[in-house]
């Protein structure tokens, strides 16, 4: 198939791409290079541009032959789209008001999108299935949200099958330590701890110590960008003109913020020191999947189970990656 992949030059549109090609497929990465990285694509399969530029994607869409799109680009910190909700509904909601104008004008009928756990929110019935009360408490989830339902419109209205998938944490590396995460600035949990044995930064600050969690830190589900890359294969591969479909993915194991740093101290054997500070703003307490729905109809079988294979896989770039792309 001919996949277009929005934001494939990211951490996880990357992944998915790589996963793509060793599987048979002929994905092009379209990423305006803004938060993503040229070496993160395989070379000859990135167009740059923005996905708000439609006549460039209808151009993209026509010359490639595009069967399918799987949708990553987006704004996606947490944090910023609570003071920068512009940001973060220019490009998640209207960004993908552009892309869905350009699949129309180019006869594309396929759509994977990237939705988050994070649209669960509020809800505090853990572990979540699909049809879970969807509750986002950020500005960056309420824009995954109306996506969803922009999609569903769409497809009601003109024609178009979907796979919504919602995913957990993304974390860990290419098992082979070739590609990972690196974004900049780093703001997620895992590359942030460590950066402490890393020698990059001497603590960590954890976000909140009074959530209502066996430990009072947030519990999140981290998902192996390889798992997720499978699912995203499976998913695009059971899409079909008329479909309209939800899947969760996530390990279904919870790991609260006070477990990762044990996890990564066990990885690393290195002692990582912190301190708790206030929590941040459009933090849900818990985010764990139920990934019931993804194994029982698309055969899913996640290879990373346990989160300190997850960590390895990480500190294993890391340390041959010590920053990043620039390597
Ligand atoms: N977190 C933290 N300190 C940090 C960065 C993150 O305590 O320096 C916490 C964050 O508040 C959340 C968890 O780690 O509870 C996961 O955050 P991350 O940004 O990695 O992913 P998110 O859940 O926001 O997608």
């Amino acid at each position: 198939m001919n996949i277009l992949v929005t934001g494939g030059a990211g951490f996880v549109g990357s992944a998915c791409l790589r996963w793509l090609v060793k599987h048979g497929h002929n994905p092009i990465a379209y990423d305006n290079l803004k938060e993503g990285h040229i070496g993160a694509v395989p070379s000859g399969r990135l167009v740059i541009g923005d996905i708000a530029n439609t006549d460039a994607l209808v151009t993209v869409m026509t010359k490639f032959k595009i069967d399918a799109v799987m949708h990553f680009a987006a704004a996606t910190y947490v944090g910023e789209s609570v003071t920068n909700p512009d940001y973060h509904y220019s490009n998640n909601v209207s960004g993908t008001l552009s892309l869905l104008r350009a699949m129309q004008k180019a006869g594309v009928k396929r759509l994977l999108f990237s939705s988050t756990c994070a649209t669960y929110g509020m809800n505090p019935k853990v572990p979540m299935a699909e049809d879970s009360l969807q509750d986002p408490c950020s500005p960056y989830a309420r824009t995954k949200l109306v996506v969803e339902w922009m999609i569903r419109d769409f497809a009601h209205a003109y024609g178009l099958g979907f796979t919504l998938l919602r995913y957990f944490n993304a974390a860990g590396a290419d098992p082979d330590g070739t590609h990972g995460e690196d974004h900049r600035p780093e703001t997620h949990l895992i590359p942030l701890v460590l950066e402490v044995p890393l020698g990059k930064r001497k603590e960590l600050t954890i976000f909140g110590n009074d959530y209502p969690t066996p430990d009072g830190t947030c519990v999140r589900d981290y998902i192996h960008t390889s798992d997720l890359a499978q699912a995203h294969h499976l998913a695009i591969e059971a899409t079909t003109p008329t479909t309209s479909e939800v899947y969760n993915i996530g390990t279904g194991n919870g790991q609260s913020n006070l477990q990762i740093i044990r996890a990564c101290e066990q990885v690393t054997g290195t002692k990582i020191p912190f301190q708790f500070g206030p929590r941040r703003p459009g933090d849900p307490p818990a985010l764990v999947a139920d990934p019931t729905k993804l194994k029982t109809r698309l055969g899913w079988k996640p290879q990373f189970a346990d989160i300190v294979k997850t960590v390895e896989t990480a500190w294993k770039w890391h340390t041959t990656h010590r920053n990043g792309y620039a390597d």
